[in-house]
């Protein structure tokens, strides 16, 4: 059994209490960056509904099996750069330290200060985020999207099943979890307009996605090869591409997206990495056509992760209504997979450097409440979203909050789960 097997046994448990269908048991260890009110962010790692300040434990000598200035940073970059084999010592020492049965020298330390309560820290950005690409990567959402924006033609241009389609996104206007989302202002233009007028979007909406950080990066002019993908590949978060259609409809010929989806995107604070999700990783559905030789022969690297979307308005939270559940479905559908997609973004010799953020594209399934989007749940705003309170929504509202969240669930494994990646709305700039 290898030592990464080993951390996934899901016998192993913790001697922290851990909720049965918790997102943190011990076979999860995601890392994060976290603050205690006037503490400097430190790196954190996530057990029941405690956080474990790995800087701490560092300078208290109990994690000793890799260099300090990697586990005293401020950020997770020092450490994913080091590489994957880095990744699972750091991971073996921590599951070791935190396990019923385990190296005892945690349990025997003063742990009070070094396992917070998670109510009580701030979540911050993980990484330095360097470049941040977003992929277009499900064939139902790239297919309703079709239907949607170019409803006489056929749904799925010629490249789509030969190119992982992507575009350069904005890395500095990547939010962590729980930030507020301002309502952007921009140029649209309605289809009976003479002409385009500058106004708060009136079609704020979400795209349900997942995302990877690359842990070491390539030389310039240096390809990551599809086989090796996932070696350079740190581990995965909850990704929320807001989006304001009216914008994005206008601007986004010939060049894609700009305005309509730099304003703001959501990521969830906890990195699972890949050896956490090593028990849920399968292969993806079969391409037609084959993908071209070097995109082919990739390990398998779809990742059998539930997704779920839910919205709160003002209102439901006045009448302490919970947050309703509006789309289920998974990423295990996704038709490029991890590998493909950072060896196409490289493919070119493009330089990648660790804290890259490569989002997946909108999730979507096959089905209606499966959808990944609002405009694709209300096929644009022909059929809203009825709310239990009798309120219904199109597009988004202010005050109204969206919660991504995302777990992974098989016989045989442990349940681990990612958090969960929010932002409430607030009313445009004047
Ligand atoms: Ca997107």
């Amino acid at each position: 059994m290898t030592a990464a097997n080993l951390t996934n046994d899901p016998r192993l448990e913790s001697w922290i209490p851990v909720a049965p269908n918790g997102d943190f048991p011990i076979q999860n260890l995601p890392l994060g960056i976290f603050s205690r009110a006037g503490s400097a962010p430190r790196i954190g790692v996530a057990i029941g509904d405690r956080i474990l300040d790995v800087r701490a434990a560092a300078e208290a000598g109990l994690v000793d099996v890799c260099d300090r200035p990697l586990l005293c940073a401020p950020t997770l970059n020092g450490l994913f750069g080091a590489g994957r084999q880095t990744q699972r010592i750091l991971r073996d020492r921590l599951s070791a330290l935190l396990r019923a049965g385990g190296d005892s020298a945690l349990r025997e330390a003063r742990t009070d200060a070094l396992l917070v309560p998670a109510g009580g820290v701030t979540m911050h950005l993980p990484l330095d985020i360097g470049d941040y690409v977003d992929f277009y990567s499900s064939i139902e959402h790239a297919t309703n999207l079709g239907k949607l924006l170019r409803p006489d033609s056929e749904p799925l241009l010629p490249n789509w099943r030969w190119i992982p389609i992507g575009y350069h996104g904005r890395s500095a206007t990547v939010v962590v979890d729980g930030t507020p989302i301002v309502r952007p202002s921009g140029q649209r233009k309605p289809p009976s307009a003479a002409k385009p007028e500058f106004a708060p979007t009136a079609m704020l909406d979400i795209e349900l996605e997942m995302g990877f950080f690359t842990g070491r990066g390539n030389q310039p002019g240096r390809p990551i090869r599809v086989a090796h993908a996932l070696e350079h590949v740190a581990g995965l978060v909850l990704v929320n591409d807001w989006s304001a259609r009216d914008i994005q409809a206008w601007e986004y010929q010939p060049l894609g997206p700009f305005l309509g989806k730099s304003f703001a995107t959501t990521i969830s604070p906890w990195v699972v990495t890949l050896d956490a999700l090593e028990p849920f990783r399968l292969e993806g559905p079969r391409q037609e056509p084959p993908p071209l030789e070097y995109l082919s022969g990739a390990p398998a690297c779809t990742y059998a992760i539930d997704l779920a979307v839910e919205l709160q308005t003002s209102q439901m939270r006045a009448e302490k209504a919970a947050a309703f559940e509006i789309s289920r479905t998974t990423f295990a559908r996704m038709y490029w997979s991890v590998a493909q997609q950072l060896a196409h973004a490289t493919s070119n010799g493009a330089l990648t450097r660790t804290g890259d953020l490569f989002a997946s594209g909108t999730i979507s399934g096959p089905d209606p409440g499966t959808y990944g989007s609002l405009i694709e749940l209300t096929w644009r705003g022909e059929r809203p979203i009825e709310l239990p309170n009798g309120e219904t929504r199109t597009f988004l509202q202010d005050g109204d909050e969206v919660t991504l969240r995302g777990w992974c669930e098989r016989r045989g494994a442990r349940r681990i789960g990612f958090g969960a990646a929010r932002g409430r709305i607030v009313p445009a700039e004047a």
